[in-house]
C-alpha cells in the first residue's frame, strides 16, 4: 500500500516526526504536493485548513487528517476526510494505515470516520519513537503542559501531564546533526512537572550534548517566571543562543488572570532585566485584541511593548480564537488607533516583527510550500 504525505511547509516538523514512526512500521511516508493513490494523509492546522478542506474532499484517494485542527473539531474534519486521526499521530496513525492495508475499516481508538469515534487508549512515550529519521528535525524534548492559557489548543492535544524524552534519547539525536533544536512547550521545564523546576535535569541535559544547542528560542520558548540566574546560566554556559524567546501576552494583571497565564506583568519585566544582565537579547510575545482587553488594558499592553523593545525584540500577534480552546468561538476587538502607529514605528526601527493586522501569520503560514 502506497501511503503519501501532503506537503505542508507548516507541517514540517510533524512529517519529520511521523515519517519516523510511520518508517519504523513499514509505511514509508511519500512526499506530494498533491493527493495520489493508496493513502494520502495531512496535517493541518486551523489557519490552513480551509485551503486543503475542497482537495482532501475531491481526492481520488482515501485521505487521512491529523494535527491540531483535526484534533480539535473532528466531526467537522471528518465531514470531508475519511479517515481523522484525533490527538497523538506516532502510535494511532501507523495502527490506522495497517488495519487499512489489511482490509479493515479503520475503526481504530483515536481515529474518527464518519459517525464512528472511541478516544485513544494510549499516551505516546516520546523514548518509543526516534524524534526523526532522514528529514532532519527539531528535538522534542517534552510534550504536554500543565497550564491552561485561553488561547492555546497544546493542552487540549497533549493533556496537562508533561512527558519528556530520557537525556540518553535527547542527546542521540542532538548528536547527529552539528546543531540541535528542540521542541517544548517551556524548555526551561525540561525534567520537570512544569511549574517546579529542575536545574540539575537540565544541566545534565546540556552536558551530556555534544553539538551547539539552542535553548529556549526558535522553535521553542520558555515561560517568563522560569526565567531566572540559574535558568539564564546554563543557557550561557551550555548553549549557543544570544536570545531567549518567552511570552508575554498582555502588559495587564487582570487580561493574564483572564487567560490562565499563571505569571504577572512584573514577572515578565523582571525576565527582561535578567536577559539583559546575561547578555542575552530577549524575544518576547505578545497578543493583542484579546476579547476582554478593555481601552485602558491594551494601552497597558502597548507600554510594556515600548519598554521590552528598549532592550528587546517584540514579537506581536493579533488575537485568534482557535477551536478547542477556551477562547474558541469569541470575537477578537479592534485596536485602538495609537497600536497601529506604535507598532508600525517600533517595526521600522527594527524592534518588533510579527504581524499584529493578519492573525494567520502567527500561524506558520509560508511562502514556500515546495516539497524539499
Ligand atoms: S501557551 Fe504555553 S504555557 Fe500556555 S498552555 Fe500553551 S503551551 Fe502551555
Amino acid at each position: 500500500m502506497q501511503v503519501n504525505w501532503r506537503w505542508i511547509h507548516a507541517a514540517r516538523n510533524t512529517y519529520a516526526v511521523l515519517s519516523a514512526a510511520c518508517g519504523c512500521d513499514g509505511f514509508p511516508l511519500k512526499p506530494v504536493d498533491t493527493p495520489a493513490d493508496d493513502v494520502t494523509c495531512y496535517s493541518l492546522n486551523s489557519i490552513n485548513a480551509p485551503e486543503y478542506r475542497d482537495e482532501i474532499a475531491t481526492a481520488d484517494c482515501r485521505t487521512i487528517a491529523g494535527g491540531p485542527h483535526a484534533t480539535a473539531c473532528p466531526r467537522k474534519v471528518a465531514r470531508y476526510a475519511d479517515y481523522v486521526v484525533v490527538g497523538e499521530g506516532e502510535y494511532t496513525l501507523p495502527r490506522l494505515l495497517a488495519d487499512l492495508r489489511d482490509g479493515g475499516e479503520g475503526r481504530i481508538p483515536g481515529v474518527r470516520s464518519g459517525d464512528y469515534f472511541k478516544p485513544a487508549d494510549t499516551s505516546v512515550l516520546l523514548d518509543a519513537y526516534p524524534a526523526f529519521s532522514e528529514m532532519k528535525g527539531y528535538v522534542e524534548i517534552t510534550r504536554g503542559c500543565p497550564h491552561a492559557c485561553g488561547y492555546c489548543q497544546t493542552p487540549q492535544i497533549f493533556g496537562h501531564c508533561m512527558r519528556h524524552r530520557s537525556i540518553d534519547e535527547v542527546a542521540r539525536f542532538a548528536d547527529r546533526h552539528e546543531q540541535s533544536r528542540f521542541v517544548s512547550p517551556n524548555a526551561f521545564a525540561y525534567g520537570s512537572d512544569g511549574r517546579h523546576p529542575r536545574w540539575d535535569k537540565i544541566e545534565h541535559l546540556l552536558r551530556q550534548c555534544r553539538s551547539r544547542i539552542f535553548f529556549g528560542t526558535f522553535p521553542s520558548e520558555v515561560r517568563p517566571e522560569f526565567v531566572c540566574n540559574e535558568s539564564l546560566s546554563l543557557v550561557t554556559q551550555y548553549c549557543a543562543n544570544t536570545k531567549l524567546h518567552f511570552g508575554a501576552q498582555s502588559g495587564s494583571d487582570a487580561v493574564l488572570a483572564h487567560l490562565r497565564r499563571g505569571h504577572t506583568v512584573a514577572d515578565v519585566l523582571r525576565a527582561v532585566d535578567l536577559c539583559r544582565e546575561h547578555s542575552l537579547v530577549p524575544v518576547v510575545d505578545f497578543i493583542l485584541g484579546l476579547p476582554f482587553e478593555s481601552d485602558e488594558d491594551q494601552r497597558a499592553t502597548l507600554d510594556l511593548i515600548c519598554q521590552v523593545s528598549r532592550n528587546g525584540i517584540v514579537h506581536a500577534h493579533r488575537f485568534i480564537p482557535l477551536p478547542g480552546t477556551p477562547l474558541a468561538g469569541s470575537v477578537a476587538r479592534d485596536l485602538l488607533p495609537e497600536a497601529e502607529k506604535i507598532l508600525g514605528k517600533l517595526a521600522l526601527r527594527g524592534r518588533l516583527t510579527g504581524s499584529w493586522n493578519d492573525p494567520a501569520v502567527r500561524f506558520f503560514r509560508h511562502p514556500s510550500n515546495d516539497i524539499p
